[in-house]
């Protein structure tokens, strides 16, 4: 997302369940793998609720096919129980992403947005602003993304994006990755739907004069060095 990029950057996407990772920026992910970067995704929860999954691990084969789609080098899921993070010590959901964004030094995080009616997703978007605080210097900004059928149904509805993104190119594959995680998807008019996720890039696109979009609340951007915004 940055406007002149004179070398590959390091994205890390942080998520709460599988599919997350994808419903809220899968297009912008695809964006930057085609533009040479590298991006890893992160999945806190394993997806065992997931419907029709009869294998335990069965998602993983799920995630990863749709992380193949979007251009995603790695995709790693930390097993968390799904739907019972507020089981989990606070420590031990922020020590593993601390040791990922450690390891990878990522530029950009795009991270699950947290104000929405999943208490997994706002337990990890809390943990997650610990994890990626002031004190790593090599994150630049961090953009926090909307969940279909999560964000939308809460209330209040918190969730303000300042931040476009022209998927247009991208949201074939976005919809391709989506279609991976049969258990996830539901019937339109469900939001969770290919046709719904289509119409909602469609909309929030249009708010700025573009085909489709994604969209995002700027959490965070620092510029050190002398660098700039642009
Ligand atoms: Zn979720």
């Amino acid at each position: 997302m940055t406007e002149s990029k004179s070398k590959s950057r390091r994205v890390l996407v942080i998520a709460a369940h599988p599919d997350d990772e994808l419903l809220g920026c899968g297009g912008t992910v695809a964006l930057h793998a085609k533009q040479g970067d590298r991006v890893r995704s992160i999945v806190v929860c394993e997806g065992t609720s997931l419907r029709n999954i009869t294998k335990p691990d069965a998602y993983r084969s799920q995630a990863q096919n749709a992380a193949n789609i979007l251009g995603v080098e790695n995709i790693a899921t930390l097993d968390f129980p799904d739907q019972r993070l507020d089981t989990i010590t606070f420590t031990d959901i922020i020590s593993p992403l601390e040791k990922s964004i450690s390891e990878f030094q990522p530029h950009l995080i795009y991270c699950q947005y947290g104000g929405d009616i999943n208490l997994d997703h706002e337990l990890l978007f809390k943990a997650a602003m610990v994890a990626f605080r002031p004190t790593v210097p090599c994150i630049e900004a961090v953009y926090a993304f909307d969940t279909a059928s999560s964000t939308e149904w809460a209330f209040p509805r918190s969730f303000v994006p300042d931040t476009w993104v022209d998927i247009s190119e991208t949201i074939n594959a976005k919809l391709k990755a989506m279609a991976c995680y049969e258990s996830e998807l539901r019937g339109y008019p469900h939001p969770r739907s290919l046709q719904g996720l289509k119409n909602k890039a469609e909309a929030w696109g249009n708010q700025a004069c573009m085909d489709f979009a994604e969209v995002f609340m700027t959490v965070r951007r620092s510029y050190r060095n002398g660098k700039t915004p642009f």
